[in-house]
């Protein structure tokens, strides 16, 4: 009777001990897989303040001030970010003039809002922070995001066709760069469910706009992917 129940106490133990090395098996296995992950999504990916700005769209940044262009560098872009501007028939300029003009508020209630990117009724793209510095405009997301606000002509956010084409143009070239695909391609109401970008926070009209990002990214990778072979 003894002896049983020493020789069940024995099996007990070695299955937990079994059980515990497999554990710890799949614990490295894990950790490693996320290691050579992260490797290899270092390895792609580009030095942000090295990028250089295409010919078709203008950078004019704004002042480094606390309220829409902290100045904060960050090292990683993860996602791109589409909004939609919230004020029917304001063009670019007209939108990075205001966050521009933040930095001069005073008070308490001061408002913090900024984007990397805006483009306008007729496509007009202008680039108001650098890729490498944070903007305000996804919060929790703003250290790995870029964020593009697009302009439209009425309460529907529905966004004309020219900023359609560049907004499907910008997503391209910043997935070429960025070594980001489709899926990287997010709306502000996928970060925290805000009602942005209006139209688009319908399913189906996302899908469409969508549609339209996907030859300009092929191209985009391809392209690139044609330049890295050439200089290898
Ligand atoms: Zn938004």
């Amino acid at each position: 009777m003894e002896k049983k129940k020493k020789k069940k106490n024995t099996k007990e133990k070695m299955a937990f001990v079994l059980a515990l090395d497999l554990l710890l098996l799949a614990a490295v296995l894990i950790a490693g897989g996320m290691l050579v992950f992260r490797w290899y999504r270092d390895k792609n990916r580009p030095e942000l303040s090295l990028l250089k700005a295409p010919d078709w769209y203008t950078q004019d940044f704004l002042r480094i001030n606390p309220y829409s262009r902290p100045g904060t560098k960050r090292k990683e872009i993860n996602s791109i970010v589409v909004h939609y501007v919230a004020n029917p028939g304001t063009n670019a300029a007209q939108n990075k003039a205001y966050f521009d003009n933040l930095a001069d508020q005073t008070g308490e209630n001061a408002t913090s809002a900024s984007s990397h990117y805006i483009i306008g009724m007729e496509g007009e793209i202008v680039q108001c922070i650098p890729l490498d510095e944070v903007a305000y405009a996804n919060y929790p997301r703003n250290d790995d995001t870029v964020s593009i606000e697009c302009c439209h002509p009425d309460s529907t956010g529905e966004f004309s066709e020219a900023t359609k084409a560049s907004l499907a143009k910008l997503i391209g070239w910043l997935c070429g760069e960025l070594n980001l695909t489709e899926r990287d391609v997010i709306r502000h109401y996928d970060v925290v469910g805000k009602n942005c970008p209006k139209y688009y926070v319908d399913e189906a009209n996302w899908k469409d706009l969508k549609q339209s990002f996907k030859p300009e990214i092929k191209a985009a990778r391809q392209e690139k992917k044609q330049q890295k072979e050439l200089t290898e």
